[in-house]
């Protein structure tokens, strides 16, 4: 199989927070691996801007010691990376102030492709916009990046859908959410949308219920203060596993174009039904042999934020009436593990009569680790003796059943990045929709914190608190293990 790599225009990229984490950790390595591919033109720019004096030689030492931190051995190469780092330039600048926007403006080159990427913290989102325009250093086909979190409720997402809006036009706003960047989460769309064979059954006449999990080991440790502020709805629930909701229960869009699959997206967050108080468990994890409880890790004694949170929900539509959605997050447990679980119902009738430990088809996402799909079906136990049924897996890992070409799955941020260079805004959030889910997610944290609710103990590295696994043993269901 031969690799498609689309060449994209001649492009000046600027890292407003080049010398951050993310830029060094994710945006950085990202870009590396697309010039590895031979995607990034041979004139493109990198320009770091950031607070703190540098020169160029200063960034691209700076971007040669992450790359060498965050690429694997196997993707490294000396001349590469030379040949990488020169394409990268800095300016120091001041997002508040005047500092620096002159000599920016006077680095731009015209007729290429200006994007900026805002990865610094939310509170400078307005002002950098701001002075892009002021400055005229955006033109009418600049993009800008801007990283979550996009607000902490509906009032202040407007307020900065607002501040970018009196900019930047909508076509040119990019709302990054990396998991709509996932290999398998696009491919949840080729397979929903480029086969016959799920869609029919793709409804609450055949769907039993589906469960989406975005599990994590590691604590909010190092980050405990900021996280304490948010929780697991407005980290993880409002905006990821939202967008992962979406893509597995939207209407089929009449074309694959960015305005027609996010309107379908829209429609699913508005077709969301409240969640009621029994409906939604929260936790927060307990103190384990030496490791630090939550209490701890957020320095917080009195904390009533969630590190993790379970919850039923329904998509009041034609579709979905009666199928519910569980949605599953948090932090420090069992293992590192995403996935979409659609469980399909039984047969209407078994001709075979009770098969002990046999259950329906259920059709898996994984996202990670190993991104890839499976496909539980039940077959015959090979051999003489009668009748047995027994489940097989139908397998694909990406990396398996693509050979090479599949063990080298671009990261979610190098491929967002080159769609932002390509203009396409398909895996991004538009800004009604992320309102719209803010629009959802408010009155169920309103509710909690007006009755005083408190999360739930749960230990490091168990599956949640047990009232998250009565919440599906009631219904007379079963959350899949987390492994
Ligand atoms: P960071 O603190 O490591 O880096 C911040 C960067 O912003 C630095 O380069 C700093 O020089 C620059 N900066 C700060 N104030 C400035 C000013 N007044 N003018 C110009 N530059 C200024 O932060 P980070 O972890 O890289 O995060 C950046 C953004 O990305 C945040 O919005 C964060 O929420 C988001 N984000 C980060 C991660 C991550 O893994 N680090 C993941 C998802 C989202």
């Amino acid at each position: 199989m031969v690799s498609r790599v689309i060449p994209v225009d001649d492009f000046d990229l600027v890292i407003f927070g080049g010398t951050g984490d993310l830029a060094r950790r994710k945006i950085i390595p990202g870009l590396y691996r697309r010039f590895l591919a031979g995607q990034m033109p041979e004139k493109a720019r990198i320009i770091g801007a950031a607070r703190g004096e540098m020169d160029d030689a200063g960034y691209r030492k700076l971007i040669t010691d992450a790359l060498n931190e965050f690429v694997p051995a196997s993707k490294r190469d000396a001349t590469t990376i030379e040949d990488f780092v020169a394409q990268a330039h800095y300016t120091p600048i001041d997002a508040m102030g005047d500092a620096g926007w002159k000599d920016l403006a006077a680095l731009m080159r015209p007729d290429v492709i200006r994007a900026f990427y805002f990865s610094v913290g939310p509170r400078l989102f307005g002002p950098l916009a701001e002075r892009l325009h002021d400055h005229k250093i955006a033109d009418d086909d600049s993009r800008i990046v801007v990283e979550k979190p996009f607000g902490r409720d509906l009032e202040s997402a407007r307020a900065l859908n607002k501040v970018l809006a009196s900019s930047f036009d909508e076509h040119q706003i990019y709302r990054i959410d990396h998991y709509l960047g996932k290999e398998t989460v696009q491919n949840l769309m080729a397979v929903r949308f480029g086969n016959i064979l799920f869609e029919p059954l793709w409804n609450a006449q055949y769907v039993d219920h589906i469960q989406i999990t975005v599990a994590e080991t590691v604590g909010v440790g190092g980050r405990g203060g900021y996280y304490d502020k948010s929780g697991a709805m407005r980290d993880m629930i409002q905006n990821h596993l939202m967008q992962l909701l979406c893509l597995i229960a939207m209407e089929p869009p009449s074309h694959f174009d960015p305005d027609a699959v996010r309107d379908e997206k829209l429609k699913v967050i508005r077709a969301l039904d409240p969640v009621e108080r029994d409906e939604i468990v929260r936790g927060q994890y307990r103190a384990d042999d030496g490791s630090p409880s939550y209490i701890e890790d957020s320095e917080n004694p009195k904390s009533t934020t969630e590190s993790f949170i379970a919850m039923r929900v329904h998509v009041s539509n034609w579709r979905w009436k009666g199928t519910p959605i569980y949605l599953r997050t948090g932090k420090k447990l069992r293992a590192r593990a995403s996935e979409i679980a659609v469980v399909f119902k039984d047969p209407p009738h078994s001709i075979f009569g009770p098969q002990e430990g046999r259950r329906g088809n259920v059709l898996v996402i994984r996202l990670q680790p190993d991104e890839g799909m499976n496909l539980r079906v039940t077959i015959k136990e090979p051999g003489p003796g009668g009748m047995r049924l027994i489940e097989v897996p139908l397998d694909m890992s990406f990396a398996e059943a693509l050979g090479e070409e599949g063990a080298d799955i671009p990261d979610a941020y190098e491929r967002l990045i080159m769609d932002v260079i390509r203009g396409n805004q398909t895996l991004f959030m538009r800004g009604d929709e992320v309102e719209a889910a803010w629009a959802w997610t408010d009155p169920i944290i309103a509710a909690w914190e007006e009755r005083g609710d408190k999360p739930k103990p749960y230990d490091a590295g168990s599956s949640g608190p047990e009232d998250a696994l009565m919440l599906l043993h009631k219904d007379g269901r079963r959350w899949r293990e987390i492994k």
